[in-house]
């Protein structure tokens, strides 16, 4: 996945003939978190993990990005999705720098006490790096705001009233309103305004998804409300399809009572990993890296990619689709929404100020729409694809930041 992210990085790098020591200083993290995460379980017996953090760089802000929890999560993971948060914070303009972290833990095999304990194990490992000025942690795959209220409670336990210090928290414990749907509010917006440039509205298309947990349950839900029909969801556990269209509310009620989408009785099941080559318009992978790859690429059959998940695509798939003239919208701009929302929340923490859901919607919509036409921009300009006209834009605005704030006398084409 390290290489994945340095690829795409390394293509905006050429288009804007940096150096190979900028490249460097660009891509390599200013600070990497390693730290055993040792408690109990239920029963009394040890709880032994890895907890990982890794923070890219800080020159637009503090450090910010999701934690994960997934028995996959390891230091590159953490490493290549921080370097995706430096860009991401970039094209959507928040004041912010990158991070990525999380457990190699399983929260499905955990009670939530054994996740309380191992959150703020992790929270303790992390001691002197976090910090509402430093760094911002938030949720990610399998973390939740009950998670962040937890880190939240366990970091200003030692440091006084802290809210500001983790995003995504319940709305009860300081979270913003619209905090949980903003990346899948954020994937609808990104699509509407991709759809706008092929001549089509929402209201027009059929969509199949890959993954239905935080980012694929609201995009599927905003995307049914404006008239676009769910024709195929898939999920880790199962898969089903209806040419109709999936009715979405019911849908989400099914997985939320039995964990998959597996036997919803709305649809047909099929074979999960059909849904990348499913004939729908557009496809959004919505889980988790690594989807879509050479060996599917030449068989997806959308016209629009719209990336939910971090890291979906391959190079060597991304290469194929660009061939065939897909037209992918890349994840550092797609799934955005959520961390400008969770810039809203840390910006009511720090006013101690309560934002209506309407304003923070309102300027979401506005956040992902001008970072649609900025990267649309540099693309027609540098005649580009999306996702090389994205990371040319955020290496600009982080490249000119770092300029302005270092005596870096090199000529640097920014
Ligand atoms: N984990 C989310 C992402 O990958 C949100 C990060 C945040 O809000 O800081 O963008």
């Amino acid at each position: 996945m390290l290489e994945a992210s340095h690829h795409y990085f390394n293509e905006a790098a050429d288009a804007l003939d940096l150096s190979d020591q900028i490249r460097e200083i660009l891509l390599t993290p200013r600070r990497v978190l390693k730290v055993e995460v040792v408690t109990e379980d239920d029963e009394g017996k040890l709880l032994h993990f890895t907890g990982f953090r890794t923070q890219h760089t800080d020159v637009r802000g503090p450090y910010k990005g999701g934690l994960r929890y997934h028995p996959h999560m390891d230091e590159d993971h953490a490493t290549a999705l921080a370097n995706l948060m430096t860009w991401k914070t970039a094209i959507v303009g928040v004041p912010f720098g990158g991070a990525k972290g999380g457990i190699n833990c399983d929260p499905r095999q955990m009670s939530r006490q054994e996740l309380d304990r191992v959150t703020r194990a992790f929270v303790k490992g992390m001691s002197g790096m976090l910090g509402p000025t430093l760094d911002i942690p938030a949720p990610d795959v399998n973390t939740n705001a009950e998670v962040m209220g937890w880190i939240m409670d366990e970091y200003s336990q030692s440091n006084g009233f802290s809210p500001g210090v983790v995003t995504g928290k319940p709305v009860d414990l300081f979270g913003s309103l619209g905090r949980d749907e903003a990346t899948g509010r954020g994937v609808m917006y990104a699509m509407r305004e991709a759809l706008k440039d092929q001549g089509k509205s929402i209201a027009e298309v059929t969509v199949a998804m890959q993954g239905f947990g935080n980012v694929g349950t609201h995009a599927a839900r905003l995307i049914a409300e404006l008239g676009g029909k769910i024709i195929a969801v898939a999920d880790h556990l199962g898969a089903v399809e209806n040419q109709e269209g999936l009715d979405v509310p019911a849908l989400i009620a099914w997985t939320a009572e039995h964990g998959t989408v597996n036997g919803f009785p709305g649809g047909a099941p099929f074979e999960g990993a059909d849904v990348i080559t499913w004939p729908a318009d557009v496809l959004i992978p919505a889980a988790l890296e690594e989807a879509i790859t050479g060996d599917n690429a030449g068989d997806v059959r959308a016209s629009l990619i719209v990336e939910g998940a971090n890291g979906p695509t391959t190079p060597r798939a991304d290469e194929i689709l660009r061939d065939r003239g897909v037209l992918t919208v890349p994840d550092i701009l797609a799934n955005a929404g959520g961390v400008t929302v969770s810039y809203f929340e840390w910006a009511q923490n720090i006013q101690q100020f309560r934002w209506e859901l309407d304003r923070v919607n309102d300027e979401l919509e506005k956040v992902i729409v001008r970072a649609y036409a900025d990267v649309r921009t540099v693309a027609k300009e540098k005649s580009l694809d999306m996702r090389t006209a994205a990371f040319v834009l955020a290496i600009q605005r982080v490249g000119r930041a770092a300029k302005a704030r270092w005596p870096i006398r090199e000529t640097v084409r920014l």
